[in-house]
């Protein structure tokens, strides 16, 4: 492989910025492709062939694209340059922040990485997860409130600003919450998840002199939603073949080229992230995919308990409160029967994320299915029913589905999940539809890392970034 620190010639992020712009296409089909064929190049990018030839050997000139001999002998293929740019995606909670570091080629770094790049500060100020398949997930916990959060993600910005290394080509940072934004009035508008954040103007979480400093030297602050992020990453990703992203599912990458993507996220809260015809939806004012404030049906009253599952549904509480009893909280939406809210309570009798998190723990989820039999078949309507409205309404390509839930209970895995999906949507369009488990805190970090690679590329349009897959 070459060098691509030593002969570099000095770019400014400004100029960087400029030629990600203006190549943006021919970027992407060089990321994704991976080959030396330039005519295949030209069409994933939608140029002709001159053009592409002339564009190719430019991003050649400025160290942005390398011609490399693969591991088949005699065969060279164009890649990003891993170094020319780096983007952070970052994703605020009640009580953490996380990050990931995304290097040109969306690969997310790891400490390992930070070593071999000589990013000495990174590595020094940064921790990272040390086991586990996200190994590139770096946290900082907070305490509560608005101020804590506000500090810490200014400590942690700051941490980025002091690397010194020259080869720490930093261009944007996406910050990704869970709610959803109003970029006319610059406010989070709604978060029912990290309250602290409602109502909160954007430019209050990072501190005016940190946000010149970043202005300085033309690094993008952009603000996302988390299941957008998510949605991003879960298209991008298909054509990350032999990337660590796809190791528990290969055959995805056959599907790169689909164009309806809706990636589901059951936590505290239910995220909905779409990419419909090959283009990130969000609605007319940003809020599509709020599938978890939408009326539910009450499953826990509509299903007959079968012998087996009667204990498990007349000692619904876990005092021994019978299920008559039970009363549905205001959620934050405003309503009582929305679908988190019934979920939530129905399947396990909480209302709040604490609690929650207390009642799910990847211990007391693991065998769900057996020791709340009449609950679990509750949970698995509940998912029926998202399957039902999205795979009848969108006639999806694929459904990724992640979440503490899911990854936790044995019983809820692809199986179970496509039995689900079978017997809930129509049939054509749900055997078309491929689902798949993914996890969802790779999802919004490395989304919004790539949210802030495409809002560099997109830099002349308004927030929020219109983002768009060329049919390749
Ligand atoms: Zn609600």
């Amino acid at each position: 492989m070459t060098d691509s620190n030593s002969e570099a010639p000095v770019k400014n992020g400004a100029d960087r910025i400029e030629l990600i712009n203006e190549n943006h296409d021919v970027l992407n089909a060089v990321r994704r492709l991976k080959t030396g064929d330039k005519s295949a190049l030209a069409e994933a990018a939608g140029v002709s062939w001159p053009t592409l030839n002339k564009d190719i050997k430019k991003l050649e000139n400025e160290r942005a694209v390398q011609l490399i001999k693969n591991s088949d002998p005699g065969e060279y293929i164009y890649e990003v340059n891993p170094n020319y740019a780096y983007f952070i995606g970052m994703a605020l909670a009640n009580d953490s922040i996380k990050l990931s570091i995304c290097d040109f080629a969306f690969h997310a770094l790891t400490k390992g990485d930070l070593v071999e790049r000589k990013f000495d500060h990174l590595h020094k100020h940064l921790s990272f997860n040390e086991t586990g398949e996200n190994k590139h997930v770096i946290s900082f916990d907070i305490e509560p409130g608005l101020r804590a959060m506000m500090d810490k993600t200014n400590e942690v910005v700051g941490i980025f600003l002091a690397e010194k290394s020259e080869s720490f080509n930093l261009l944007g940072i996406t910050i990704a919450f869970p709610g959803y934004i109003n970029y006319d009035s610059r406010m989070f508008a709604f978060s029912p998840h990290v309250q602290e954040l409602s109502e909160t103007h954007l430019d209050e979480l990072v501190l005016p002199e940190m946000k010149k400093s970043l202005d300085e030297r033309n690094i993008f602050l952009y603000f996302e939603n988390d299941s957008e992020s998510a949605a991003i990453f879960s298209k991008e990703s298909l054509f990350l073949k032999e990337s660590l992203f796809l190791s528990d599912d290969e055959e995805l990458y056959a599907l790169r080229n689909k164009k309806n993507v809706a990636c589901i996220y059951i936590s505290v809260g239910i995220g909905l992230g779409l990419v419909l015809n090959n283009e990130l939806f969000r609605g007319g004012t940003n809020t599509a995919g709020e599938i978890g404030h939408i009326l539910a049906p009450d499953f826990f009253n509509i299903l007959t308990p079968t012998d087996e599952e009667k204990e498990d549904k007349d000692y619904y509480f876990e005092d021994g409160v019978k299920e008559e009893n039970k009363k549905l909280p205001l959620c934050k939406c405003g309503r009582y029967d929305c679908l988190e809210n019934k979920l939530k309570l129905d399947v396990f009798n909480t209302n709040n994320w604490g609690d929650f998190y207390k009642k799910t723990t990847p211990e007391k989820l693991r065998d769900f299915a057996n020791t709340h039999k009449f609950r679990y078949r509750v949970l698995g309507e509940y998912i029926s029913y998202m399957f039902n409205l999205l795979i009848n309404l969108f006639n999806l390509d694929i459904i990724i589905i992640s979440g503490r839930i899911v990854k936790n209970i044995e019983a809820m895995n692809k199986n179970h999940l496509e039995l689900l999906k079978r017997t809930s949507a129509l049939k054509l369009p749900s055997s078309a539809c491929k689902c798949s488990i993914s996890n969802n805190e790779r999802a919004v970090l490395i989304g919004s890392a790539m949210a802030a690679y495409y809002r560099c590329g997109y830099k002349d349009q308004e927030d929020p970034i219109n983002v768009r897959w060329l049919h390749t």
